[in-house]
Parts: structure tokens; sequence; C-alpha cells
């Protein structure tokens, strides 16, 4: 997708803060971090939202929350804990819309969610 942000994160055009990156998955630090960490982890695939996944598409979603598992560890908040969110459409607070995992570490994370 030639206007997607976080495809041309993927394709090099625009550099994030980069934190892991591997054949199928990128993740870098957000812009406008609402935690003291907050990561982004994307499929390098460009898929809109939950909405649009399909069986093709579950190895990928695995694989998100595996590197939140690995950056969680790295980046030292397994134990206390953190907060994992994917946002989908209007109502969920999407934004961008190639889906992304939110990890968000370092605070204790409140519930319900707003
Ligand atoms: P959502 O509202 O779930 O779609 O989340 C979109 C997230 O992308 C927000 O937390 C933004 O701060 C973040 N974001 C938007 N543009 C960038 C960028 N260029 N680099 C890093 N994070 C970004
Ligand atoms: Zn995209």
């Amino acid at each position: 997708m030639t206007d997607c942000i976080f495809c041309k994160m993927v394709s090099g055009e625009i550099q994030p803060d980069k934190v892991m990156e591997t054949e199928d998955v990128l993740a870098f630090r957000d812009l406008n971090p609402q935690a003291p960490t907050h990561i982004l982890i994307i499929p390098k695939k460009h898929i809109s939202t939950i909405n649009d996944l399909t069986d093709e598409d579950v190895s990928v979603m695995g694989k998100l929350h595996l590197a939140a598992k690995e950056i969680a560890a790295q980046e030292g908040f397994s134990e206390p804990g953190y907060r994992t969110v994917m946002n989908c459409n209007a109502d969920g607070g999407q934004a961008v819309y190639h889906i992304h995992l939110h990890l968000l570490g370092g605070r204790a994370m409140g519930w319900p969610p707003g």
C-alpha cells in the first residue's frame, strides 16, 4: 500500500525507532507514547483491520504476540506485567489502518480502558 505510513516503515521509506525486525514482523517505538514504554508491533504484510484477517494470517498474528513477549523481556517488564492492545475501527480507537499490536509497559495499567 503506497499511502500507508506503516508500509513505508516496512519498505524503509520512513525510518522508525526500530526495536525488532524479523522476516514477517517489525516493531518500533510509538511516536506519542501512552506509557513509559510504548511499542508498536506490526505484520510486514498490509492488513487494514482485524476485520480483514483471513486464515492466511493466523501465523503472523501469533508472531506479533511472540514478539511482544520477547520485547517485554528485553525491556525488563515481563514480571510486573504489561498490556497488549489491538484497536479496530473508529469505536475501537484505530487511527492507522495497518494492524498493529500496542505493547505498553513500565507502569500499572487501569481497567476498564477508556
Ligand atoms: P491506533 O490508534 O491503534 O491506530 O494507534 C496508532 C498509533 O500509531 C498511535 O499510538 C500513534 O502514536 C502511532 N503512530 C502514528 N504515526 C507514527 C509514527 N510515524 N511513528 C511511530 N508511531 C506512530
Ligand atoms: Zn500498510
